[in-house]
């Protein structure tokens, strides 16, 4: 996009474009249309699109990425759409139009995204699904965790605590492919459990939008059907856990039924440390964001990608790097998050008495 952007400025590029698709020069189509040669001194600019950045992971992510991208000399232009589907579709193709060179997305929506993958490679922009796949498009790449590994993590850490009773699962949001995945793990733990008859699951739903108020409903109804009879909680992530504490401590309930989480969140840590959390699954931001800047940067060259598996999205094998997540309950804060400089052990700690924290 940046040579028709030197060629043509002031003209918009979407519009040159497709002009140039009807001359013939940019192919059209499902494949990625073949980008016009850069010129040695086109600085290289990233589309980072963004589902949204209301989670603390999230401004991580932000941060991290934009800092790598800078550092490997290219630019990089973040939207975030507030969890609102056509908001990431118009704010992907106001990218795109500005000539972004490769675009990086966090899909809200993992059906809805598809649109944008066919947007930019119309305009021979190839596309890199961050953390979350987008389905049944043709993505150029996918990097991400390995998320039923992240679910079983969770359920493994619950069922330690309490190896029998009724269980809760309280799940991320339906448009979330990563929702699914972290499901399909924990019931990879938990069914065979419930078939032996050690556990049943008595209640099991998805939280709109990854919202802690819809797990705080989720786990009231929950609580309710069961008048309390609960004994085991596998929360999707650390803002739904937050959700479910809030339900359980209305019960006195809190610290008494273990809880799971994810995304090593400054306030999931120190509910751990004060013992209303069981566990969370830390998954280090600054491997994925260095990784996809990487990856984004080397695509927008034309480089060859290093790529350690596939994942079908429905339509297509994505060439994928997943990287490796690690649970955390209190026992391991400190040799993982806070060695990592993740979090401080003055934030994490700081309703504990100092008499009661680790020494470092
Ligand atoms: C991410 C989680 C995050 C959740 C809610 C998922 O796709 O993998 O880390 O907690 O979205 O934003």
């Amino acid at each position: 996009m940046k040579w028709s952007r030197n060629v043509a400025k002031g003209i918009a590029t979407f519009v040159l474009a497709s002009a140039l698709t009807a001359c013939g020069v940019v192919s059209s189509g499902n494949d990625t249309a073949s980008k016009p040669e850069k010129k040695k001194d086109d600085k290289i600019v990233i589309g980072f699109s963004m589902d949204t950045l209301k989670e603390e992971r999230w401004q991580r992510d932000k941060e991290l990425f934009e800092a790598k991208v800078k550092e490997l000399g290219a630019e990089v232009k973040t939207l975030a759409a507030n969890g609102d589907d056509a908001a990431q579709l118009s704010q992907a193709e106001q990218l795109i139009s500005e000539g972004v060179d490769v675009l990086v997305v966090v899909p809200h929506n993992a059906e809805a995204s598809a649109a944008i993958v066919e947007k930019a490679h119309k305009e021979g922009i190839k596309v890199i699904s961050y953390d979350r796949l987008i389905k049944n498009a043709e993505v150029d790449y996918y990097v991400s965790f390995d998320n039923v590994r992240v679910g079983e993590m969770q359920a493994k850490a619950i069922v330690e605590k309490a190896p029998k009773g009724n269980y809760v699962y309280i799940g991320g949001a339906d448009t979330d492919n990563n929702a699914h995945l972290f499901r399909q793990g924990a019931m990879n733990v938990l069914k065979p459990l419930e078939q032996k008859g050690d556990i049943k699951i008595v209640y099991d739903q998805f939280s709109k939008d990854w919202k802690p108020e819809e797990a705080l409903k989720n786990m009231e109804n929950a609580l309710t059907a069961n008048n309390n009879n609960i004994q085991a909680v596998v929360a999707a992530n650390d803002g739904t856990a937050g959700g479910v504490i809030q339900a359980l401590a209305a019960q006195g309930l809190a610290g008494k039924v273990p809880v799971s989480g994810q995304d090593a969140e400054l306030a999931a840590l120190q509910r751990i440390v004060e013992g209303t959390q069981t566990m969370t699954v830390y998954k280090p931001i600054k491997a994925i964001a260095t990784k996809a800047a990487e990856m984004a940067v080397a695509l927008a060259k034309g480089e060859k990608i290093e790529t350690n598996q596939t994942v079908s999205n429905g339509k297509i094998d994505v060439p994928s790097v997943l990287l490796d997540p690690i649970a955390v309950t209190k026992d391991n804060i400190l040799d993982t998050v806070i060695k990592d400089g993740y979090q401080k052990l003055e934030e994490v700690y700081k309703n504990v008495p100092k008499d009661q924290w680790p020494k470092q």
